[in-house]
Formats: structure tokens, sequence, C-alpha cells
């Protein structure tokens, strides 16, 4: 079903273009970027799906290093400001200038960077506070934190089932695959590591998690 709709959609309109729509200035343009969407779409699924195949197949070699922390939250400061800018969300990141971690730097950069781009879309203005909290010598716990809509008690023990998507018109629009939490999930297993979720409706939500 998630690789048909886009499939589906596409051709849908791709005939309706040849079958003369291109011709049509008034619709040529729009018909144009729902084609642009959905591709956008089926290339996010294929990745994540060629993640997700290689995770559960136990493919997952894990390349541990010591990583300092600091160029992970750069990385995600550069890559994520614009987008938050344009909703009017201001990101706060910790200073951890002095903390390293071990992990997979590939597959820990996808865990940041896929809770703070589902912050940055299940959320409007406000702010997306990231923050590191020592729990003992060896490890710390990061999380995550949005003022946006929020997830239901009810759906809070699914969203990390693969292809999961709360039904609401926000998951519609983002483009997303419902794999994203689904990869989270597997990926902080392979570090020893268990992500938790908690939230408020209409008020917002915190992922947390602890690494070595
Ligand atoms: P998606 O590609 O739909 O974002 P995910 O696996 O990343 O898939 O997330 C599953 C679902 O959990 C999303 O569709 C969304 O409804 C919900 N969700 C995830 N993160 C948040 C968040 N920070 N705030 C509110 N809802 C969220």
């Amino acid at each position: 079903h998630e690789l048909k709709t886009p499939i589906f959609t596409i051709k849908g309109f791709v005939d309706t273009l040849l079958d003369g729509a291109l011709e049509d200035s008034n619709v040529n343009k729009i018909f144009l970027m729902k084609i642009k969407k959905q591709s956008n779409r089926l290339d996010n699924l294929f990745s994540d799906l060629i993640d997700i195949t290689k995770i559960e197949s136990n493919e997952l070699a894990l390349n541990m290093e010591s990583i300092r922390l600091q160029n992970i939250i750069d990385w995600l400061e550069t890559s994520y400001e614009s987008k938050a800018k344009s909703k009017d969300i201001i990101l706060v990141f910790p200073d951890c200038s002095n903390i390293t971690i071990k992990a997979d730097l590939k597959y820990i950069k996808s865990v940041f960077s896929n809770l703070l781009e589902n912050a940055i879309n299940y959320s409007d203005k406000g702010k997306i506070i990231i923050s590191i909290k020592n729990i003992s010598e060896s490890k710390i716990s990061i999380s995550i934190l949005d003022n946006g809509i929020g997830i239901k008690n009810s759906q809070l023990g699914r969203i990390f089932e693969r292809f999961y998507r709360v039904d609401n018109d926000r998951s519609r629009d983002t483009g997303g695959t419902g794999l994203g939490l689904a990869i989270v999930k597997h990926i902080l297993d392979a570090h020893g590591s268990k992500i938790r979720v908690e939230s408020k409706v209409n008020q917002g939500t915190v992922f947390s998690f602890e690494l070595n």
C-alpha cells in the first residue's frame, strides 16, 4: 500500500498530462508539482526501506567509534536551522564540547536527524530543545523536546512499528514514510539503548535515549 499509493498517483497524473492536460496552463504545473512530491516520497520510502531491511536482517554491522557529540550537534544545526526558521521554530542546542560518545557515526546521526525532523514536522512555532544530562561517569541521556501537536496515549505504543503513522492531516503532509521511528528504535537497540517517549496532546513530545 505504501508503495502503491505514490506510484498510482504518479501514473494517474502522467496519464492525465499525456491525455491533454499538458497543454492546459491552468493545471500542468500543479500536476507536475504533485508528481514531484510523490516521487520525493518514493525516494524517501526506498532509502528508509533499504535501511530497515538491512537493520532487520542483522546486516547492521556497527562501526563503533569515539565521536565528539558536538560534531553531531553542529551538523544538526547546519542541516535543520533553515527548515526550523521557516516554521518560526527556535532550535536550542546543548553545549557538549567535552562529551564523547561510543557509537556508529552514520547510524547515530540518523537517530538524531529522524527525531529532530519529526519534532519540526509535528510542531508549529515554539521551541525544540535538545538537551544532554550526565547519568553516570560513562553514560549520558539525550532528549529532544518539542511543543508540537503531541501524540495520544492510545497511539504511543504503536509509533515505533514500521509503517505506523498517526492518522492526521499533519502525518499525511510531511511526506514521511512511517519508518523513521522504527529505524530509530532498531538502531538504538543495536547500540544497547532504548528509545523512550512521553507526550501530551497539543502540548508536546519528548523522546529520550541513553548512550555510553
Ligand atoms: P513519519 O514518516 O510519518 O514521520 P515516523 O515513524 O517518524 O513516521 O513517526 C510515526 C508517527 O509518529 C508519525 O506519523 C507521527 O504521527 C508521530 N510522531 C512522530 N514524532 C512526533 C512528534 N515529535 N510529535 C508528534 N507526533 C509525532
